[in-house]
């Protein structure tokens, strides 16, 4: 690890560019906002949080709109007295659980998932998880991952929820795409029909939408990843046989296109064959997009690291919507991943962790036309006169593929016409 603010100069392959590599302190949210879409891909899934009253209120802020007949997360308290005996604290859960199960057969995979309060008391809920499973099997599984914002960022939650279910994955030797991290039920069926339509109908995704339906994977397995942020998972993924296909992230025209043709290409497909299937969805995506190039076009764009999804984000709005990336900063730079999308960004500063007062400073010293952060930045920034936009809104939406390119350069033109509209 380098000192903070030191300039580095990688050799790893897709990122021969200085980085700014900053430690200091950061301002993310935890894992457990995974939670909130996790919970809505993953239909007969329950997550239990065990943290404290800090985290029920955090979950409740992050998915306080959604009100549901039977919700699908809720936070086991460890209570103050909790804190005195790790006994107490094992059977408190083992009772929570048996209660919930009762109440909720329809609970085909229970998720405990861990907070900085449980960690802190080193409360073992791998452990937990295996010894409930036997008596909840076959009806219930349990397994357990950590959602603590313990030197961790929001999207972290999603990377530790899927390395939980690797190991679940049946084995097999056949040949088949498996597409890793959380994509929109729409965005899913979308990329189904066009692998179909190129060929490839051996598809599956993690997670699935069901708990009893994970995909096989096994040495024949290409992967293809939907998100950046999920090293564990694709170390783990990559550990059962899987081979990485190397794109950049489907993030609009030019990103999707270049993400079905490293497929196409791994499986042997030549490309005249792909070009018919994608033509129609990419033209509709480009001119989607120029749509919002008026009021994008030579802007310039501050990247605060959050969601981990940074890198491809700029390279999307400075390639087809004309944006100018001042600082793309990055809670963590995996290059093997980023590799490809950091090829195809033009020159900006790249900045990998965080010390948020210096970041703030040069921030303030370029005033950008718009700056992409997390929520504890924005409303400050807001009332400097900066325009802000939330990145973990760009998780929760579906932005992913050609149908949702349009739906991408959006979120970014919204607040800069809601601006343009407040000053006519
Ligand atoms: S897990 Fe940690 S950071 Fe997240 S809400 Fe709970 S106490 Fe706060």
């Amino acid at each position: 690890m380098s000192a903070a603010g030191t300039l580095a100069r990688p050799t790893s392959p897709g990122c021969d560019r200085p980085v700014l590599r900053e430690r200091g302190q950061h301002e993310v949210f935890c894992g457990l906002t995974g939670i909130v879409w996790l919970h809505r891909k993953i239909q007969d899934a329950f997550f239990l949080i065990v943290g404290s009253r800090t985290c029920a209120h955090l979950m409740q802020s992050a998915a306080g709109v959604m009100i549901f007949a039977e919700p699908r997360f809720a936070t086991a308290i460890i209570e103050e007295r909790d804190l005195a005996g790790l006994a107490d604290m094992h059977d408190e859960l083992d009772r929570v659980v048996t209660q919930l199960l009762e109440r909720r057969p329809d609970i085909k995979l229970l998720f405990l998932v861990g907070s900085c309060p449980s960690e802190v008391i080193k409360l073992d809920l791998s452990r937990a998880a295996e010894r409930l499973s036997q008596k909840t099997l076959p009806q219930t599984r349990i397994l357990a991952y950590t959602g603590s914002g313990i030197e961790t960022t929001f999207t972290q939650g999603e990377d530790s929820c899927l390395n939980a279910l690797v190991p679940l994955m049946p084995t097999t030797q056949e040949k088949n795409l498996l597409i890793a991290g959380t994509i929109a039920d729409v965005v899913e069926d979308q990329f189904r029909t066009l692998f179909t339509a190129m060929g490839i109908t051996n598809v599956g995704f993690l997670p699935a939408r069901r708990a009893g339906a994970l995909p096989p994977i096994g040495p024949n397995t290409q992967l293809l990843l939907a998100q950046p942020f999920l090293g564990e998972t694709l170390k783990a993924l990559e550990a059962r046989g899987a081979t990485r296909i190397d794109a950049p992230f489907p993030f609009g025209a030019e990103g999707s296109e270049l993400w079905f043709r490293a497929t196409a290409k791994a499986f042997g497909i030549p490309q005249e064959r792909v070009t018919p299937i994608i033509d129609a969805p990419r033209e509709r995506a480009r001119r989607a997009v120029a749509r919002h190039r008026d009021t994008l076009d030579g802007k310039s764009i501050f990247f605060f690291p959050d969601s981990q999804l940074e890198i491809p984000l700029a390279r999307f709005l400075a390639r087809e919507l004309g944006m100018r990336p001042i600082e793309v900063g990055t809670p963590y730079l995996h290059r093997g991943i980023l590799g490809a999308d950091i090829d195809l960004l033009p020159d900006a500063v790249l900045s990998e962790g965080q010390d948020v007062d210096r970041q703030l400073a040069r921030c303030r010293a370029e005033k950008p036309d718009l700056t992409v952060c997390g929520l504890g930045l924005a409303n400050p920034l807001e009332a400097e006169g900066l325009r802000t936009k939330w990145s973990i809104e760009l998780v929760f939406s579906p932005v992913h593929g050609f149908e949702q390119a349009g739906d991408l350069a959006e979120l970014f033109a919204r607040p800069l016409e809601r601006t343009a509209r407040l000053r006519v």
